[in-house]
């Protein structure tokens, strides 16, 4: 029970400048999108009680997806045990429902900590899904330069919508 302490102690330190908080939580898109409903306009695919998945804007491949904690932290040593469990079941189901509408040959999974790693949002973890496809290496980015994907973000967003619900009513069964 020990560990629990510097974190409940953080969290009282956090409330005494909390105007400072508030306004990092409004400049994150991930803390703007966690009171929304999903919808294809703002590309939440899953809104649950202690995590997030969205459809990533700008992404590596086809069915990008990204997965998050609602609360606003910046590294996996802030997670509650039950925020943990809850993101990585979102991982999970995100990964099968992907693997069942887009039949990728393999994913890429993983969080950037930190501007210097490539996080584009640093105050806010996340990690990101991404399926891969033989031969699809000289499709990923160079220096950010724009490119084509073979499937609108729309479609991509009405396909695993469709998938993921079915995913969740899967394991609730
Ligand atoms: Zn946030």
């Amino acid at each position: 029970m020990q560990y629990v302490a510097p974190e409940r102690g953080k969290i009282e330190r956090g409330k005494k400048k909390k105007g400072a908080g508030r306004k990092a939580k409004e400049d994150c898109l991930f803390c703007r999108v966690a009171a929304r409903k999903p919808a294809g306009e703002n590309l939440i695919l899953a809104v649950s009680p202690l995590a997030l998945v969205m459809l990533n804007l700008y992404p590596y491949n086809v069915g990008h997806v990204m997965v998050a904690p609602r609360r606003h932290l910046a590294s996996p040593g802030g997670l509650d045990p039950d925020e943990a469990a809850e993101v990585n079941a979102w991982i999970g189901r995100v990964v099968e429902a992907l693997r069942r509408e887009y039949r990728p040959h393999g994913f890429n999974l993983g969080a950037n900590l930190g501007r210097t790693a490539g996080a584009g949002i640093p105050g806010h973890l996340h990690w990101h899904v991404v399926p891969r496809w033989n031969g699809d290496t000289n499709f990923m980015p160079v220096l950010g330069e724009t490119k084509v994907l073979p499937e609108a973000i729309d479609r991509t967003y009405g396909r695993l919508k469709k998938a993921l619900d079915g995913e969740s009513r899967r394991r609730a069964r």
